[in-house]
């Protein structure tokens, strides 16, 4: 059964799912703002966190911390908070709540119970970094955090090497040199990354070229090597989309018409949504025969 997205708490208190700054605190939107003044409480991934930004805001609440290690008791507490008729708010220490925080125990729980949870959108890395890179965003996959060990992280990265989309990854500082050496094993020298670093603060950067110059800069450049990262790399070529014998039944088509082979690839690779080279090859191939 699916819920309303409306809130529609008849007695029911509600949840609100507020982003919050990944660095800069002026992000922190209007919305944000209105909401966290209105709830009775705020529960936070680590409320040491959480109080100083409520601070900044002239704001005192009520805090409850929620983390990975209590997600599960503190849930059912506030779910009976939320069905006395009080309003929450779940934030994280940075950014979005469930994007690689805690979160999603609560919600699903929530949802499951018939509580609306609203979601009070704001920052997030992922698509921070994304916007600006200059990469593909049209499809994406947001991979989260790989494998601190080398070898795990090689046979994940094994499974994306295919992958068409543009991969978006977030990465521990400490991790950075060794992780971008495993990109390049994986996925060669040549294809396009961008690393986005310190989103939104004073030392923001985005190094971008192929994953052999990334490499290269961050191997010499090792005081950039700190803060908070973001890796996006560019997705794998577009493999054929179109049924071999359909694309060959439209170039014998096309050759029948004495069109020249170039136009007949521009047409096909147009047709097919992939590269004309592969399909030049094809319909030279096919003239022959
Ligand atoms: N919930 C957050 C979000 O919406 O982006 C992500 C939390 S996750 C535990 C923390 C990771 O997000 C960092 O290790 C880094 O990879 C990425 N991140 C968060 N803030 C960032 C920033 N200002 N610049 C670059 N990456 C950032």
């Amino acid at each position: 059964m699916t819920h309303s997205t409306t809130p529609i708490s008849g007695g029911t208190g509600i949840l609100y799912i507020v982003a919050t700054p990944i660095g800069n605190l002026k992000d922190i939107t209007r919305r944000a703002v209105e909401i966290l003044e209105s709830v009775d409480w705020v529960a936070a991934e680590d409320t040491r966190h959480t109080r100083p930004l409520l601070q900044y805001l002239g704001m005192n609440k009520t805090l409850i911390s929620l983390h990975e290690h209590n997600e599960k008791s503190r849930s059912e507490q506030l779910l009976e908070k939320l069905r006395n008729g009080e309003n929450g708010a779940l934030v994280s220490d940075a950014g979005t709540p469930l994007i690689n925080d805690p979160g999603y125990y609560l919600v699903k729980l929530l949802r499951e119970k018939g509580v609306d949870v609203v979601p009070i959108p704001g920052p997030s890395a992922v698509i921070t970094a994304l916007c600006a890179a200059g990469l593909p965003t049209a499809r994406f996959s947001y991979e989260g955090f790989l494998p601190a060990k080398s070898n795990k992280r090689l046979a994940v990265l094994a499974t994306l090497v295919d992958d068409v989309r543009t991969l978006v990854f977030y990465e521990s500082p400490h991790r950075v040199i060794t992780s971008l050496a495993d990109f390049q094993t994986a996925f060669g020298s040549d294809r396009e990354m961008v690393v986005a670093r310190e989103l939104t603060k004073k030392f923001e950067q985005f190094v971008s070229g192929t994953i052999a110059e990334v490499v290269e800069y961050f191997t010499e450049n090792q005081d950039k090597v700190r803060g908070e990262f973001v890796f996006m790399l560019s997705g794998a070529e577009e493999k054929e989309v179109v049924e071999l014998s359909t694309m060959d039944e439209l170039i014998l088509t096309l050759l029948k018409q004495n069109l020249p082979v170039k136009q007949i690839s521009e047409i096909v690779a147009d047709y097919a949504g992939i590269k004309k080279k592969p399909i030049y090859n094809r319909v030279l191939e096919l003239k022959k025969e």
